[in-house]
């Protein structure tokens, strides 16, 4: 990928990726509550028939308490009323008293107490005020026991062996007045049958009697489920929210959503299914106690028999047992409404997150064009930025190498200049000893073995300390340079010339035979000779000349070259001696 598609593709991925995310982002958010909302509805209707479940058993045994509490209350209720009885005869028996005792005798007011109380009879009279002597002689009796009036029934003894007025006897003579739990014969019933009782005793000093009633258990039993009953008819009377009492014979007490079923027996229904379901229904709760039952019954509400959920709990303490339920049918279309609901509320929530997704995706899409500007600027600059460092890196590199030039040509110069300062003689400005012998040098390492004609020529100058001597230093510098110039003149461009001591000289002559560098060599010596120096009268040089054979080395021609102007100066001076 080239840089231009580098950037563009950096520059474009905003645009795309951001407006993706957000999108992505919705696109889960809508799946997920639509998966949240088919959870919800698809258990809807097990939740709610497990819910009102729930609710039936909780409002039978809310009931089955208020029947429980009603229960409870019974011994206190007993006592209330036959205390509350008692003490009223016991008032209205001393009232009489006092009212009459001054003008009546006590036979007189013993038998208008006795008429008055006799009349005081309760539950078609099968409660009432009894009158007995402390000696247990019957002094007012129930109407169905009135042929004992005047006997005593001191030995009379209960269902269970109890002398039951020797007991009561005993409470009004100890402590004034108290109650008892008995048993006892009961009116418009088997005379030969004993029914529980609550009786209250108190004495009545004035005639050495004592005034007592009685109340039957089950006769207040009843009552007190009749109240609780009457509670629970006003509680739930609703179409899907009602009791049902039966009592263990199938006897209908309580049907508060339908009272024209009370006082029927469910158990002879014409329905034979409904006879089988309270069958079994029964039996199960005879057994159990409670039964929470599944089965088809008639819906009062529509005459149809329909599928039905019931919760049953035995009431303690009595034959009764209570119940509840609902109809399956009825929890259906609470739930179809409950989910035509919820799917309105969940349509609204989507179209809302719809119309969110749009507005972010589009918002997203602007913010994502601005990133991707502001990118496409950015590189821009940068670009140019770099571009501009790019050009002034190229001048400076040229700056740079031309620095580098002119110092380099600076150095070649200096350097050109030390080596030719190194190589020169100063006073003459030809080759000094050291350039001289490097080239000598060279030239013969280059011809070593070879026929080439090569020729060295030395030349001192004669007596050159009598020159210095006799006109000084600086004269003597002066022969030294005029005869450079003098000899220069006779030799050519290619030769090499060299001051090699204080006034000795050599020339090394290229493809120059030893006769020929005899001939510069005449040559040299006679404008020497013949020349006419400043100050100085006459000067001469003596001058060796040797050539090269290829067995020579440079010492070799040296020495021989050295040997050739010793022999001129020692032949005279002033002459060529070659070997
Ligand atoms: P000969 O004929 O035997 O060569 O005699 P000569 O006097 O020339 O003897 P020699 O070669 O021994 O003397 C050379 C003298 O040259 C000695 C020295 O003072 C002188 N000399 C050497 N270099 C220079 C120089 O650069 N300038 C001057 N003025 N004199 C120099
Ligand atoms: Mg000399
Ligand atoms: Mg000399």
């Amino acid at each position: 990928m080239n840089e231009k598609n580098l950037i563009r593709f950096i520059t474009f991925t905003p645009i795309v990726v951001i407006p993706v995310v957000v999108f992505l982002f919705f696109y889960m958010s809508i799946s997920h509550s639509e998966d949240i909302f088919n959870n919800s509805t698809k258990n809807l209707k097990q939740e709610l028939i497990l819910k009102e479940k729930d609710n039936t058993i909780s409002k039978v045994k809310m009931a089955v308490e208020i029947l429980n509490y009603e229960n409870s209350t019974i011994k206190e209720k007993l006592k209330d009323k036959v205390g509350e009885r008692v003490n009223k005869a016991f008032m209205i028996g001393s009232h009489i008293y006092n009212q009459n005792k001054n003008t009546k005798n006590d036979a007189e007011i013993k038998k208008m107490i006795i008429d008055v109380l006799r009349a005081m009879t309760w539950n078609d009279g099968e409660s009432f005020i009894f009158i007995l002597d402390k000696n247990g002689v019957f002094t007012l009796a129930p109407e169905y026991l009135k042929h004992k009036e005047g006997q005593s029934i001191i030995d009379f003894q209960d269902a269970t062996g109890r002398f039951i007025i020797k007991e009561e006897i005993a409470i009004v003579n100890s402590v004034g007045e108290g109650f008892l739990w008995d048993t006892f014969t009961r009116a418009n019933k088997d005379p030969k049958t004993q029914y529980k009782q609550l009786a209250f005793v108190k004495d009545f000093k004035i005639y050495n009697w004592y005034l007592g009633s009685c109340e039957y258990l089950d006769i207040t039993k009843k009552e007190i489920e009749q109240s609780a009953i009457t509670i629970l008819r006003n509680i739930n009377k609703s179409k899907n929210d009602y009791f049902f009492i039966y009592d263990m014979d199938g006897n209908i007490i309580l049907h508060s959503q339908n009272p024209q079923l009370e006082g029927k027996n469910f158990l002879d229904s014409p329905n034979k299914n409904d006879r089988e379901v309270a069958q079994k229904l029964i039996q199960s709760i005879k057994v159990e106690g409670k039964n929470f039952a599944s089965y088809n019954w008639v819906n009062p509400m529509n005459g149809q028999i329909e599928e039905k959920m019931s919760y049953f709990e035995a009431i303690p303490n009595t034959n009764l047992m209570i119940g509840s339920g609902f109809y399956i049918k009825e929890i259906n279309a609470i739930a179809n409404e409950k989910k035509r609901e919820l799917e309105a509320m969940n349509n609204k929530e989507l179209n809302l997150m719809k119309i969110y997704s749009l507005i972010f995706v589009s918002l997203s899409l602007l913010i994502a064009f601005f990133i991707s500007n502001k990118l496409q600027e950015r590189f821009a600059q940068l670009k140019s930025d770099i571009e501009h460092k790019t050009d002034e890196l190229l001048l400076l590199n040229e700056h740079l190498e031309q620095k580098v030039d002119t110092r380099t040509t600076e150095l070649k110069g200096a350097y050109e200049k030390m080596r030719k300062l190194a190589n020169t003689d100063s006073l003459t400005k030809i080759n000094n000893r050291y350039s001289f012998l490097n080239q000598f040098n060279a030239t013969l390492d280059k011809y070593k073995g070879s026929s080439v004609e090569l020729s060295l020529i030395m030349l001192d100058i004669d007596y050159f300390k009598k020159i210095n001597d006799n006109y000084g230093h600086h004269v003597g510098d002066y022969v030294i340079i005029e005869i450079t110039k003098l000899a220069k003149e006779c030799l050519r461009d290619s030769d090499v010339f060299g001051r090699v001591g204080g006034e000795e000289f050599m020339v090394l002559l290229l493809y120059t035979s030893l006769e020929a560098a005899e001939e510069i060599a005449q040559r040299i010596r006679k404008t020497v000779d013949e020349h006419k120096f400043e100050h100085v009268v006459h000067v001469t040089a003596s001058i060796g000349v040797v050539s090269y054979n290829s067995k020579d080395k440079s010492i070799d021609m040296l020495k021989r070259v050295d040997d050739a102007l010793y022999e001129a100066k020692n032949s005279g001076r002033n002459r060529v001696c070659s070997i």
